[in-house]
This record gives C-alpha cells, structure tokens and sequence, in this order.
C-alpha cells in the first residue's frame, strides 16, 4: 500500500504538469490582464523541474514525504519569483504533515491540503479575499476538513473540495489585488481572475482525480 501511495502521489505531480501544460497559455493570459504574463510559463517550469527531480527519486523506497519534499525543492529551485516560494512553503509542510503516513486515506489529503495552504498563506502572509490562491487554498482545505468531520465518503469529500477551489477561484473576479504585481493596477483587476487562484483551483482538481483513483483502486 505504501508503494502505491507514494506513487500516486508521483502520478499526481505527472498530471498536474500536464495539465499546466495544457492550461499554460491560459494562465499567462490571465497573468496579461493584471500581472506580467508569465504564470502560465512559470508554473510550467516549475512542475516540470518538480517530475525531473521526482524522476531520480526511487518510488520503492521513498516516502509520502519523501515525494512532497522533493516537489518543494524541485519547484523552488526552478521558479524563484513569488510563485516559487509559496508552493516550495506549502509542499514542504505537506511534506511534514505526511511524515510517517504511508496511505492516502481522507485524513491524510485533509492534512495535506490543510499544511499546502497554510504554508502558502503564512509565506506570503495573505489572506481571504487578497484575490491570490490563497482564495483557493484556504476554502478547499475548510471543504477538506468539514468533510472529514461529517464522515462523508470519498466522492463526496473530493465533491466538496473541488467545488470550494472553484467557487474560491471564482470569487477572485469581483475582488481588488492588495498584494503582488496585481496591487499596482488595483480597481483595473476587478473583473478578472486571479492567475494563482485559477491554477490552484486546477490542481486542486487533478489532486482530487488522482487520489481519488487512487481510493478506488
Ligand atoms: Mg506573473
């Protein structure tokens, strides 16, 4: 069970690079609007750096966290600009969170999305409604955690946390950077989605396509 875990957690990082692939001149498009252009671009660096490190990781011997550590180093070493930190935060404490787990089960994905999106908002010391990710991050790990309590199966768990990462990503169109390169053009950012909230809310849901898979395996 270990080992399949560990590669779950593998492929899920495999597709989520190709789905920023897939989505990368979307996200720089949304980036054009209000930033520099380039979060399609960056994330797509920043994911394929994560599986060429994952590559030399032997699957059968390394951990959850041995995985989680790797994508964090592996992004930061690729992306240094404000992305970059973020997610190399959020990854590390996910790899802390999975330390000594060695199965997916709800109560692993919750504190895995619940340390991603603290570490994510204590890097960049943000909050609800700063339009960033972190309008992405934090609902989807409130949807995690109140799907746990309430015991719900794990369609329904995965139902809640993609729904939150969407309404969240969403919810960023009618709000007004405070912080990074879209603060500078303020009420101009109004009407459109934040980048960083947009890509999260699609990891979020290969997350959930893959450890779900996984689940049901
Ligand atoms: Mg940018």
């Amino acid at each position: 069970m270990s080992e399949s875990a560990t590669r779950s957690m593998a492929k899920m990082f495999q597709m989520m690079s190709q789905m920023v692939e897939a989505e990368k001149d979307h996200l720089s498009e949304l980036d054009g609007a209000i930033g520099d252009g380039d979060h399609g671009i960056t994330m797509s660096i920043g994911f394929l750096a994560i599986n060429a490190e994952l590559a030399k990781l032997d699957l059968d011997r390394a951990s959850l966290s041995d995985v989680m550590s790797t994508a964090a180093t592996g992004f930061l070493n690729a992306v240094g600009a404000s992305t970059g930190p973020l997610y190399a935060t959020g990854f590390r404490r996910a790899a802390k969170a999975l330390a000594g787990r060695t199965t997916l089960d709800l109560a692993a994905c919750t504190d895995m999305i619940e340390a991603i999106s603290a570490g994510i908002r204590e890097r960049g010391k943000g909050q609800r409604g700063d339009k960033t990710m972190v309008d992405v991050w934090l609902p989807a790990a409130d949807a995690a955690a109140n799907a746990l309590a309430e015991d719900k199966p794990a369609d329904a768990f995965w139902r809640d946390v993609v729904e939150s990462a969407d309404n969240g990503a969403s919810a960023t169109r009618s709000m007004i950077a405070t912080k990074g390169r879209a603060a500078r053009v303020r009420e101009r950012s109004l009407g459109h989605i934040d980048p960083g909230a947009a890509s999260a809310s699609l990891l979020i849901r290969v997350m959930a396509e893959a450890l779900q898979a996984d689940r049901e395996r």
